[in-house]
């Protein structure tokens, strides 16, 4: 434990006052047990409660715990230091350690030089974007079927549109009795609605087949999923990509379609279309969605 003892000596800890949480040790916990439980590194927790022999904590003690957000780590570098290794034992990334401390040769650190280490930046989950209350709401008044096998994603090649002219235009124009094709369609705010906008259309509302593909058979186990936009000329909108990733993902859940089932029109169809275009990436997308 001497390394540890070495290693607290060297730290001088700036805490901020904002969000500060105690913790009393309980029987049996351990620093590392108690770190995990708050996402800090081990590191961090026990510099900041200054101990020095990590195998002496004692029932009843009482541990403040490093808010995430507000409180950073004045840290002298010592012989054998190395940037990765000291983003490591705190749990944060090197290149935020480079960054925060303005750091231009990272290899060239020297021994005294004083840095600062921000907790809790690293190992945050990424934002998993939710439906709106509204859409999540509707959606659940709507029984699924459970006939529905994949969800096939499209563009609709024009750049200015909205699920209502779609309707009009498919119903109308191209005579189908239930209108819109698709059985949702997401806005890039180009016309009425707003930017990543989810319409539910009628054939979700009703579980109707969709009109979106050229064989019956997949039109009935194909959910229909229309991004406003041509994507061969760009990409959707980082709105539109929000709405897809938690349409699909709720989408999936419900009806019990796997990642690896999410695809495209092209993909269905290679011969027969270019949707939803070559700036819209499937495998991107599926990075976003699957478990
Ligand atoms: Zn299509």
């Amino acid at each position: 434990m001497r390394i540890l003892f070495l290693f607290s000596l060297a730290l001088a800890i700036v805490p901020l006052l904002a969000g500060e949480v105690t913790h009393v040790v309980q029987k049996n916990e351990t620093l590392g047990g108690i770190a995990r439980k708050y996402g800090v590194s081990t590191a961090a927790l026990q510099s900041f409660n200054g101990i020095s022999d990590a195998n002496l904590l004692f029932a009843g003690k009482k541990l403040k715990i490093p808010s995430a957000t507000a409180s950073q780590i004045d840290y002298v570098i010592k012989t054998g230091d190395s940037l990765g290794g000291i983003a490591s034992r705190f749990g944060v990334k090197t290149s935020d350690l480079i960054e925060i401390n303005g750091i231009k040769q990272p290899n060239l650190i020297k021994v005294g030089q004083k840095i600062t280490i921000p907790l809790g930046t690293a190992k945050k989950p990424p934002a998993t974007p939710l439906l709106p209350a509204s859409v999540l709401k509707a959606l659940k008044t709507i029984k699924n079927s459970s006939r529905w096998k994949r969800i096939v994603i499209h563009h609709s090649a024009t750049p200015v549109d909205d699920a209502l002219n779609m309707h009009k235009v498919h119903k109308n124009q191209r005579g189908m009795k239930n209108g819109l094709a698709y059985h949702f369609v997401i806005s890039n705010g180009s016309r009425k609605a707003s930017d990543g906008e989810i319409h539910i259309g009628g054939r979700w509302k009703g579980q109707l087949d969709g009109g979106h593909m050229k064989q019956l058979s997949l039109n009935k186990t194909s959910i229909g999923i229309c991004l406003i936009g041509n994507f061969e000329l760009g990409p959707p909108t980082s709105k539109q990509l929000k709405s897809l990733e938690a349409l699909c993902k709720h989408l999936m859940k419900n009806c019990r379609i796997p990642y690896s089932s999410v695809t495209t029109h092209k993909l269905l169809h290679p011969n027969h279309t270019k949707c939803p275009g070559k700036c819209f990436s499937l495998p991107a997308f599926v990075k976003r969605i699957k478990p």
